[in-house]
This record gives C-alpha cells, structure tokens and sequence, in this order.
C-alpha cells in the first residue's frame, strides 16, 4: 500500500503541545495516591523506594544522586575502579584517536602484536563496554545485571551486511540471541536488537530506501514489491538522497529483497514464539526509510493484542522526527496496531551533516543541541501519554541526565511505574550508570544495551560509534565525577 501524505492543516491539529497540561492534572484515577502503583505489585522489592504522590513528584526530586552509596550499592569496588579509569582514558580525544588507528592500522595484521593489542583491549574497553565474548558470557553478564535490578537489552555486535551470505551468517546470529534470551531468567532480557544492515545488503538498502523516496516525490510510483506499511516520511522528510527517479529493482534485486524480508519475518516469529520483543535499531538517512518499512510492515503483521513484538526508532536529532512519529503514531492508531518506538538523539550525526553538504542541502539535523534536546523530550512527552492511555510502548534511550529527570516526572504524573514493557529507559553497557541506578531506583525499568561477540568483530563496531560518539564518552564527567565520590566514600570507611 502506498504511503499516503497527511495535508499540513490536519498534520497541524495533530501537533501536541506539552505546555498546556500541568505536571499533576492527567489520570487522576491512575496516579491516586491511595492505589498502589501497579509497578510495587509487579516486583515487590524493598530496595526501590515509593514513589512521592505525582503531586509532589518534579523533576529534581525523583531521581537521586546525592546518595553514592546507594546509587552504587551493586557495583564492586574493582568494578567501579575500571569503570572510572577507563571512563576517564575515553573522555581524552587523543586516546580514543590513538585507539581508532590502532586498530585500523597494520599492527592487527601481524600476529605477534595483534595479540597483546587485543588482549590488552579485551581487559579495559571491550569488558567494560560489552557484554562477552559469546553468548555463554553474555548471559552471565545479563544475570549479574539482573541482581543489581537492571535488564539487558542483547545485541549482537555485527557489522553492515554487503551480499546474501554475510547476511545469512548474521541472521542465524540474532536467532541464536533469542534462544539465549530464553535460556535467561524471564524478565532478565528486555529486548534482542536487529540491525537491518545485517540481515539486508547494504546496496540494496539504498536502492529500495531511493525507491521509496521516489515514491514520496511521486506518488503514481509503482512499486509491485511494496508490502502494507506504516507512514514513512512526513512533508518535511528530506528527499535529496534521490536526485533522479531510480529504476525498478530488477528480478535479481526483487528476490534478494525478498530473502530479507523473510529473514526479519523469521526473527518477528521466533520472537513471537518466545514472548520477546525485538528492537530495530535506526541508521543513517541514506538507508533509513528502507529500514522503517522493515519496521512497520512487520509490526502490522506481529503486533497484537496490546503486546508490540517490533519496536521502531526515532532519531530525534532528525529535524522531521516529531512529524514522522505522529503520523506513525496515528496511523497505527486508526489501524489496531500497538507500536512501540525507541526514542534517541541520534548517532551519525557527523555524517549526516557532512552527506548533506557535499550535496549542497540544508541539514537534516536541528540546527543547534537545544533544538535536539528539545525535540527528544517532546517526542518523549508525547509517547508517554499515549502509552499512559492506550496501547503500545516507549523506549527511552537516552544518557541525558535532564530528559531522564523530565521523563521520569512525567511518567510520575501519568501514574507509571514498573508496568510490563511499556516504558523502560536505557543507556549503553558501561554508560551512565548514575543515571540507571538512578532510574532502577526510583521504581522505572531500566535496561543496558549489551552487544556481544568477539573482541575482533565487535571493537571495530565500538569504535565507529566513538568516533561519531565522542560527545557522549567525554560527557561522562558527571558519572565519573559520582563514583569517585563513591570510591573515596569506600576508602575513608575502609569498605571494599
Ligand atoms: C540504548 C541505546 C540505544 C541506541 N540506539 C541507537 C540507534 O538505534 N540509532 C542511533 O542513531 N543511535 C542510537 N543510540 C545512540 C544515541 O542516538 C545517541 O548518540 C547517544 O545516546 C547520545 O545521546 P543522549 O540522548 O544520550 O544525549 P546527550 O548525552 O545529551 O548527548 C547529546 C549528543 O547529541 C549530539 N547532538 C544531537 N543533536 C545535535 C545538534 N543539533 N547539535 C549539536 N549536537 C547534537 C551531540 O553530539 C551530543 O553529544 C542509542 C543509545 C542508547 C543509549
């Protein structure tokens, strides 16, 4: 089914306006303070505090960080020592640099340096960021976090696909990830992540994301393939990827496009089969709307009863974001279909910008971080309220102290709390632990994003996302600043 455009006046009347509903106005029925919070009957446990009545619920309030000593109470005195020297090695640009060359230089072509290097790494970055090795390891990674009263969201680390066979390699890697879900206590896992790019070439991603685009431009387009999706663009998408019109895909094409939807078809139904819901992780712009149509024509086939298996992302750095998560969310509405959506900020934003130059187009970036900010916590507004009344679920993945705070708040007024997958906050393994302790304490569903493999597989991964990332990794001065308040804490007691 073509994806149809929703004229501006009514895109208008659909526009929320976070500013018009007072902190503690919403649900007086959910949010009575009389009522236990369904998340104290979900999981009774003594260490997550009672909420404050919504009415006296604000932002600063519910989240702690005074307190060091519990915010770290799981995590072991060795532990917080790594984390906070390798958090400090990977806020100095030169390190991270030196560590890009590394290993992208000819050192790893030589054996005899290529293994101390890679031990050397397995025992500071890849430990501290990721979740093992294989999916033995992974999983002990997943119950020790479960004990400290987090969830693990368990991505195999794979690298963008370019033919069938990598494709199929990939594919038979994230159907070994569900079975290791299971394999887990329930509830430990809350998510397995896909990366389309693994499971579809990425050529072929391009071709059908321009196919698409052109489609948008001109909607008598024919496309035979296209399967019922959601809405893809909004009037502000950004179309300047696809100059001309784009030929057909040939049979060749149409058949190995079709082998990609079965893989993603054979994942939703694993998923299905054992309860999970499967994340699909957002790329860059160029392949996109081909990664959102996988997204959506799935979630019109598996998304059921209340119960989003297929949850999309939203890149909330994108300056069309808000319109395009509206119309999706309407559209999903009208149809029956629970979505659940991860909201970001975005992690190519570098590229983006420069793609977007060297074709001489404005960006499709906000124009300056406050616009960003702003943008992630209307989206995010928006979804809670939606979640707080009807179907479907958010995910919000974020390591900004103030969205966790504003979020935090928000589903505070909307009487929420640990209920079922419909809101869960996450942040990167290794990443903002303050803030997940935090969260977890507070009474919210926290997960870490653990990707797993070999060292030689998943470094390389890791340190694209640093490059494009180093704002993140040197913003982690807040949560540096928090453990070794803890750590001198620890030593002055003599507590180890
Ligand atoms: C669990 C999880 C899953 C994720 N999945 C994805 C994914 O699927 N796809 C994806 O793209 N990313 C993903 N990310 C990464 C995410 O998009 C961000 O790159 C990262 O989390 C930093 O954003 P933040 O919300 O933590 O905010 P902050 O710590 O506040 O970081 C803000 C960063 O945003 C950047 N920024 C954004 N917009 C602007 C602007 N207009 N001007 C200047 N700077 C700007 C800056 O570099 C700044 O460092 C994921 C992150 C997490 C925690």
């Amino acid at each position: 089914m073509a994806t149809r455009v929703i004229p501006p006046r009514i895109l208008r009347n659909l526009r929320y306006n976070t500013a018009t509903r007072p902190l503690n106005a919403a649900h007086p029925p959910l949010s009575a303070p009389s009522v236990a919070p369904p998340y104290l009957l979900d999981k009774p446990d003594p260490t997550h505090q009672k909420p404050p009545s919504p009415a006296a619920a604000d932002a600063d309030s519910i989240l702690n960080f005074d307190n060091v000593e519990k915010l770290f109470s799981h995590v072991a005195t060795s532990k917080l020592l790594r984390s906070s020297a390798v958090l400090h090695a990977t806020a100095v640009d030169p390190v991270v640099d030196f560590g890009m060359w590394l290993m992208k230089s000819k050192v790893m072509e030589v054996n005899l340096l290529k293994q101390p290097v890679l031990s050397a790494v397995r025992h500071t970055f890849y430990e501290h960021f990721c979740a093992g090795e294989d999916a033995v390891t992974a999983g002990e990674s997943i119950r020790a976090l479960n004990q400290a009263g987090l969830r693990g969201m368990l991505v195999y680390g794979v690298e963008d696909a370019n033919d069938n066979d990598a494709c199929d390699r990939n594919h038979n890697g994230f159907l070994h990830t569900v079975d290791v879900s299971r394999s887990l206590p329930p509830s430990s896992v809350s998510f397995v992540i896909v990366k389309i790019t693994a499971i579809c070439p990425m050529r072929l991603l391009e071709r059908v994301s321009d196919l698409l685009r052109w489609q948008q431009k001109d909607p008598s387009f024919n496309l035979p393939w296209k399967r019922d999706t959601l809405p893809l663009f909004s009037e502000s998408s950004p179309l300047y990827h696809t100059r001309k019109r784009p030929e057909p895909l040939s049979p060749e094409e149409e058949h190995e496009f079709e082998l990609a939807i079965q893989r993603m078809q054979e994942l939703c139904q694993k998923c299905v089969q054992n309860n999970i819901p499967l994340m699909v992780d957002a790329e860059h712009t160029s392949v996109q709307p081909a990664i959102d149509y996988f997204t959506y024509s799935s979630a019109i086939l598996y998304n059921r009863d209340n119960n989003p298996i297929v949850f999309g992302t939203i890149q909330t750095y994108l300056k069309d974001a808000k319109e395009r998560l509206l119309l999706a969310t309407k559209a999903a509405e009208e149809r029956g279909i629970p979505m659940g959506f991860k909201l970001v900020r975005g992690a190519y934003m570098s590229s983006e910008r420069s793609l977007a130059t060297s074709l001489g187009f404005a960006s499709p970036i906000h124009d300056n971080i406050q616009a960003t900010h702003k943008c992630f916590n209307d989206c995010s507004s928006f979804l809670l309220e939606k979640i707080a009344d009807g179907p479907g679920a958010v995910v919000l993945a974020t390591h900004n102290v103030e969205s966790g705070k504003l979020a935090a708040a928000k589903a505070y007024e909307l009487g929420m709390g640990k209920v079922n997958h419909k809101l869960e906050f996450a942040q990167l393994h290794g990443m903002s632990e303050a803030l997940s302790f935090a969260l977890s304490n507070a009474g919210f569903q926290v997960s870490k994003y653990m990707p797993f493999g070999p060292v030689e597989t998943v470094m390389p991964y890791l340190l694209r996302r640093a490059e494009e990332n180093r704002g993140i990794l040197a913003a982690s001065g807040f949560d540096r600043q928090l453990m070794r308040k803890e750590l001198n804490r620890r030593l002055t007691a003599a507590v180890f």
